[in-house]
């Protein structure tokens, strides 16, 4: 499932490719995956992508009237690709989008000058494929205020990376949600844009049990909890950069600490790592330290 470092690379590098650039054509090849109807799919047609960005775990593509917002859930993945290139199986959404006469200046400084930027004077396509066809399509027509479950509101946190999200707010917000530490980072009212995985690598950087109910921690570990959230997602964002472009659709994993690592030895301490499943997600942490 991608998460927040996976969707803040989407993010950035859709952004400094498409921003600029006027809709083509807006297809759904599994309209299932769209929440919106067949009238205001082609009403995207014209539009120019002012501005890709990312919040909780959600793509938000602002067109300069209407707006898109797609949540890729568990197998959900976006890909560039030139148009003539072959859409992969179970593309679901496509935006085709023409020339730009230059790229925006508001880019991600990572982005600027990459190899994998399509020309300006080329079209491009933007695609959205899901092959458990669970994640969603949101249109957004400027005249629908439509809610979105999960987006805004009460049912979203800020985002865990979010300069606003200080230690101060941290700490406040954290009293309200009782529970076990790796569902309070999952939640996204708490904070938004951790999922199954990251949660484990950042209790293991935090050294605690994925098990401990936030009502047991100490305030210092209600602190180095908030550290060990900055330190992970931040340095998984700088890996990923390296590792991710040009295949947006991919989702590289495997530097990972512990995560899916059950039974291996711990990078910190040595003893075997444990896991844990449920519902098909996975748990893996140190028995021996994290606490
Ligand atoms: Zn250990």
């Amino acid at each position: 499932m991608p998460e927040l470092p996976d969707l803040a690379i989407v993010a950035d590098a859709l952004h400094a490719a498409l921003a600029g650039r006027s809709v083509q054509d807006a297809e759904a090849p599994a309209p299932l995956a769209v929440r919106g109807t067949p009238d205001e799919l082609a009403a995207l047609a014209g539009q120019r992508v002012e501005r890709v960005s990312r919040r909780g775990k959600f793509i938000l593509i602002d067109l300069d009237r209407d707006g898109i917002a797609i949540n890729a859930m568990l197998t959900g993945r976006f890909q560039l690709a030139a148009p003539n290139e072959r859409r992969p199986a179970k593309t679901a959404f496509v935006l085709q989008l023409g020339p730009r006469s230059k790229p925006p200046v508001d880019v991600a400084a990572w982005t600027i000058d990459a190899p994998w930027l399509p020309n300006d004077e080329a079209a491009t396509e933007l695609r959205y494929r899901d092959p458990s066809q669970m994640g969603k399509v949101y249109l957004r027509p400027a005249r629908a205020n439509r809610a979105i479950p999960g987006l805004g509101g009460t049912e979203q946190g800020p985002d865990a990376d979010d300069p606003a999200l200080t230690l101060d707010a941290w700490r406040e917000r954290i009293r309200r949600h009782p529970g076990e530490l790796k569902a309070l980072l999952r939640n996204q009212a708490f904070v938004a844009g951790i999922g199954n995985a990251y949660s484990d690598e950042i209790l293991h950087a935090a050294r605690l049990s994925p098990f401990r109910k936030r009502t047991s921690l100490a305030p210092e570990e209600v602190d180095d909890l908030y550290e060990a959230t900055r330190r992970v997602l931040a340095e998984a964002v700088d890996v990923l950069r390296e590792r991710v472009p040009p295949h947006f659709e991919t989702q590289a994993r495997d530097f990972l600490a512990v995560h899916l690592r059950g039974g291996q030895p711990c990078p910190r301490c040595g003893s075997r790592l444990s896991e844990v499943s449920s519902r098909s997600e996975a748990t893996t942490w140190c028995r021996s330290c994290q606490r």
